[in-house]
């Protein structure tokens, strides 16, 4: 919702500058739930004569928009901290660590639940195993789960200062250098974390690790679309996106909802494939029979419909539900597992150059 109403923002301009509110940096912050939408915007010039129009527009959309929502807009003036924050995030960019990653690739889902993160750590093994260098950067604030797939969940990262820098040293296992925001927040707090507080400490999560050289860098993004992905997305240079939704009908619809930011105009990310994940279950005594449990292809006929491809199907497996809790990915233990996802990570390199 916060991103659509980004969105709706960026449609608004400012009279005298004629830059939209949202790259103005005329938007602060934005804050939606069901039924109350705040929006604080910042006016550098102190008693900028637009600023009581702006906000009388800015409440016209979303009144018509989110008729059923009560809509605060603030308003506020002057630099504030704001010009010392962006000093130090250019610096930050500056310094960034991430210079020497080849290519870096979101992992996105419409929803909760589909396999997103045991897809990302799977994905990140298999492109290891194929003699990769791979770093996951555990994004999904929501329930981030990555620290724990990998066995790693005690990780306590440290810090090390190198001629004035500071950098986080990520978990490192095989070939899979992870850093997660749970190993800098207490579960319980995961919900207080939205919002600005979040988007800074991923912004240092992805600049200040010391990543070094890799070759692939797997995102595993919150589920659906909000303003952590936008945020993420104006970090670092992202160069594909990978969609991982199971076969039912909704979940497809929530494929699609994905598939649209990333091709927003404004977002312009290369959308690699869909991974179809759950796709059916086959027992381990009849080999041969594939149950449809949650519908068939339904991610096959979207990747079609939307022209992109379907970069692999992965079956419900015990081993990888037990992979998940045990922090071993299948894809280390169970060598049928492996097959699938070596044909999903082939497919994923393929399209990347
Ligand atoms: P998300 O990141 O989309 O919220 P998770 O990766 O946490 O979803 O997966 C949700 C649950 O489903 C986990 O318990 C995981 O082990 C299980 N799971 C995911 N994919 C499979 C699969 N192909 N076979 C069996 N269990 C799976």
């Amino acid at each position: 919702m916060e991103y659509d109403i980004r969105e709706f923002l960026r449609s608004i301009s400012h009279p005298e500058t004629g830059e939209n509110l949202v790259d103005g940096g005329f938007v602060e912050s934005i804050n939606a739930s069901e039924d109350k939408i705040t929006v604080a915007l910042r006016f550098r010039k102190a008693k900028d004569p637009f600023a009581l129009k702006i906000k009388a527009r800015v409440e016209e959309v979303l009144r018509k928009n989110y008729p059923t929502s009560t809509t605060t807009v603030f308003i506020k003036e002057g630099e504030n901290t704001k010009a010392k924050r962006d000093a130090q995030i250019e610096a930050m960019h500056k310094n960034s660590t991430t210079t020497a990653i080849g290519k870096v690739i979101a992992v996105a889902s419409g929803k909760g639940g589909v396999g997103k993160s045991t897809v990302t750590s799977n994905l990140a093994v298999a492109l290891a195993n194929m003699g990769y260098r791979v770093g996951v950067l555990d994004a999904d604030i929501y329930g981030p789960s990555q620290a724990k797939m990998f066995g790693v969940e005690d990780y306590l990262p440290d810090a090390e200062n190198i001629d004035g820098n500071d950098y986080i040293i990520p978990a490192e296992v095989g070939n899979v250098k992870i850093i997660s925001i749970a190993m800098f927040i207490r579960p319980t707090d995961a919900l207080l974390w939205r919002g600005t507080m979040a988007n800074s400490a991923l912004r240092q999560l992805i600049h200040q690790t010391k990543w070094g050289e890799l070759d692939f860098l797997l995102i595993d993004l919150p589920p659906g679309t909000g303003d952590i992905h936008l945020s993420i997305i104006s970090e670092l240079s992202i160069d594909g996106a990978v969609i991982v939704s199971t076969p039912q009908q909704v979940a497809v619809a929530d494929v699609v909802r994905g598939v649209e930011m990333f091709r927003n105009p404004n977002v312009n990310i290369p959308v690699l494939g869909v991974v179809e994940n759950m796709a059916w279950f086959t027992p381990a005594e009849l080999p041969q029979n594939r149950y449809y449990i949650f519908g068939k292809g339904g991610a096959e006929r979207y990747a079609e419909q939307a022209g992109i491809d379907l970069l692999g199907q992965i079956p419900i497996f015990q081993s990888i539900m037990s992979g998940s809790d045990n922090g071993l990915p299948a894809t280390k233990t169970d060598s049928v597992v492996e097959e699938y996802y070596r044909q999903t990570a082939q497919k994923v390199v393929e399209k990347m150059w």
